[in-house]
């Protein structure tokens, strides 16, 4: 079933001479039970569109909808509400609260979004599964930037959202991490039923992909 849908959509930055065509003419679908690579070098177009999927920014023109919303039609309280229900971001800049510990960051889930996250024994078992129990009494910026990433994904998977984006989610993990983070995403797909969308330079996560796409110059070609 299609969980997010981009139909023609473009994004251009800035006016006149410094005007830049971040996406051109996207098409895009992703289902729930698939995992969904987005490859293609840097200034490729990848986190615009990581974050137009996602309606942390809005398309120029073409249309977002995500479980059948055309959320270019929502108000500001229906699309923050959507986004928080429905969609996990793992970014780029870790986006850990730097003055809480690793465990504080869960707790801070649960005040923003009150229902519908794992439960306490589902909690224990993925922080188990990523390898960072042990680090639940640490400041972010006592992790190394492997721990940082684990966390993010961790904090991500704790609301339990539908679908999951990620930007870059191996980027500063050795090879066995990013066997252990590809599977958990594959799982995650598999297992839970999520749509999984993931941004990446990393050919390591190619074997966990249902469909490959490559990004070039804000143009989208699908690969697999
Ligand atoms: P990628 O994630 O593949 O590296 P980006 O989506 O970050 O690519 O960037 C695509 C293009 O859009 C690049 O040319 C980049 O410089 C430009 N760009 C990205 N964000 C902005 C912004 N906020 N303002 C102006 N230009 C931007
Ligand atoms: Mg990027």
């Amino acid at each position: 079933m299609a969980v997010i849908e981009l139909k023609n959509v473009k994004k251009i930055y800035g006016k006149g001479d410094a005007q830049v065509i971040a996406l051109q003419d996207i098409n895009f679908v992703a289902n729930k039970g698939e995992v969904v690579l987005i490859m293609g070098p840097s200034g490729a177009g990848k986190s615009t569109f990581l974050t137009i999927a996602g309606s942390l920014q809005k398309p120029t023109s073409g249309e977002v909808i995500i479980d059948g919303d055309d959320i270019g039609n929502l108000s500001a309280k229906k699309s923050n509400a959507l986004r928080l229900t429905k969609i996990g971001f793992v970014l780029q800049a870790y986006n850990l609260v730097p003055f809480l510990t690793v465990e504080e960051q869960f707790v801070l889930v649960d005040k923003v979004k009150k229902q519908n996250n794992l439960s306490k024994d589902e909690l224990d078992k993925l922080l188990k599964q990523l390898g960072i129990t042990k680090l639940l009494k640490k400041y972010p910026g006592e992790l190394s930037g492997g721990q940082q990433q684990r966390a993010a994904i961790a904090r991500a998977l704790y609301a339990n959202p539908e679908i999951l984006l990620a930007d870059e989610p191996t980027a500063s993990l050795d090879t066995k991490n990013v066997e252990e983070v590809g599977q958990l995403f594959k799982d995650l797909a598999k297992k839970r039923n999520k749509a999984v969308m993931l941004v990446t330079r990393d050919p390591r996560l190619e074997k966990y992909a249902d469909h490959i796409y490559e990004m070039m110059d804000g143009k989208m070609t699908q690969k697999k």
